[in-house]
């Protein structure tokens, strides 16, 4: 009797996969057309009605969905069961989210959520993904999904992979990834940018990173916001190609993808996109700016509508790679903004100074309470010349001027910063890991 069950159950599983499947490759790199998402908001929406919090927007209707509040992130954050269809119990697979904004948020995830998610972004990367590739996952797998995630797009594309997080204590350590690395000899390596500047620092520092890099081909990272001078400067000291591999959360799932040109394109069969431009919140179609609203379409066990991501974007279309899709540039949280001498500052534009144009490891950021004081601190590179700092630290300063408009109080080359500023977190906050707030004296 049970096998029979068990049987069924694989059976229906199958067909899921199937479904999938076929939805996202019949809309490879094109945008689905408005019956389709009448269609997968419908259902999205009949689902959601099972939570408490979407219990009584009633029947649905495209003209009902327009009209629908929007769902700020904050209520999901404080409220996570209530937007639950399903009990954390009655979950396939439970998850939570990393705190960086406060409590874990709990998320249980149905069958169905794994398998649409994984085949959504595995059909994505599937261009950039080689059948011979061996994949190493430097990615946490306990508690939230990351790891899981990269796992099940390579089960899915039948590539060889490994586990192995270097912070799995007991199990894994970097000296156990140098190790493996000698018999697998990765061709790509999954990693949230801190853990790849950490793991590239030791290496440079044992003398190892010209071997240890030589079978790499691609950095792909994940987790955290990396910035585009940041890849390069890793992609310089691995010779390999850095991609802002996705982009997402636990909660609304990944919305983003790399492609072969180092864009991220929105992934729109898998989620319905809105923009708030501030004004209004506008159906996404070609170019626009603001701040990202989505509906993921093919959420069980907890099913968002119209979740305001928080997130600023600029979204453009005609990518060199030939997706229609639309090409996404995630510029982070807008509560993530920072003022110094009532300068607004930007992880981006910091980042383009330091990566830019220093071989700096890491940086960080030292302000005081009243945003006034402003002094940089940088992680001197491996093989760094000191006599060339003097020269180096004026060079920042004018690219800073030029790029923040700011001059920064002093610019101190330090030989290394504290751990957390490339904690092993998966997903971490600008905030807690760059910036240190000065006491008032
Ligand atoms: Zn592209």
């Amino acid at each position: 009797m049970s096998e029979v069950v068990v049987i069924l159950h694989t059976e229906k599983r199958i067909a899921v996969l199937r479904e999938a499947q076929n939805e996202m490759r019949g809309h490879r790199e094109q945008m689905p057309d408005d019956a389709f998402y009448t269609r997968k908001i419908s259902e999205a929406w009949r689902r959601a009605r099972g939570s408490a919090a979407y219990r009584d927007i009633g029947e649905f209707s495209r003209e009902r969905f327009r009209l629908l509040p929007v769902t700020p992130r904050e209520d999901l954050k404080a409220r996570p069961l209530h937007y639950a269809a399903i009990e954390p119990g009655q979950a396939a697979k439970y998850y939570e989210t990393t705190g960086t904004t406060g409590s874990p948020t709990p998320t249980p995830r149905l069958a169905q959520d794994t398998i649409w998610n994984t085949v959504s972004v595995a059909e994505a990367w599937r261009t950039l993904l080689a059948a011979d590739e061996r994949v190493a996952i430097l990615l946490p797998s306990d508690i939230v999904p990351v790891a899981d995630l990269v796992v099940g797009v390579c089960e899915y594309l039948d590539i060889a992979h490994i586990r192995c997080y270097p912070f799995a204590t007991g199990i894994s350590d970097w000296d156990r990834l140098e190790a493996m690395w000698r018999t697998f000899r990765p061709t790509a390596v999954f990693a949230a940018p801190g853990v790849a500047l950490q793991f590239t620092r030791l290496l440079a520092q044992r003398g190892r990173l010209d071997d240890i890099s030589g079978s790499v081909e691609k950095l792909m990272f994940l987790g955290e916001v990396n910035t585009a001078p940041f890849r390069r400067r890793l992609g310089q000291w691995w010779q390999a190609t850095a991609y802002d591999a996705s982009y997402g959360s636990t909660e609304t799932g990944t919305l983003a993808a790399a492609c072969t040109e180092g864009h991220q394109h929105l992934l729109p069969t898998a989620t319905y996109f809105e923009l708030d431009t501030g004004s209004e919140v506008v159906p996404l179609r070609g170019a626009g700016e603001g701040r990202l609203v989505v509906t993921p379409l093919n959420a069980y066990g907890r099913p968002l509508l119209r979740l305001d991501t928080g997130d600023e974007v600029s979204v453009a279309s005609g990518c060199p790679c030939g997706s229609a899709t639309p090409v996404v540039t995630v510029h982070g949280r807008a509560t993530d903004g920072l003022t110094v001498r009532g300068v607004p500052l930007s992880v981006r534009a910091v980042e383009e100074v330091v990566y830019g144009c220093t071989d700096a490891t890491g940086y960080l950021l030292e302000l005081d309470a009243a945003g006034n004081y402003a002094r940089l601190l940088l992680e001197r590179g491996f093989g760094a010349d000191r006599a060339g700092e003097p020269q180096a630290r004026e060079l920042v300063q004018q690219r800073s001027e030029e790029l923040l408009e700011l001059r920064w109080d002093s610019v101190v080359f330090v030989n290394s910063l504290p751990a957390n500023t490339k904690s092993g977190a998966s997903q971490k906050s600008w905030k807690r890991s760059n910036i240190r707030r000065l006491e008032a004296a």
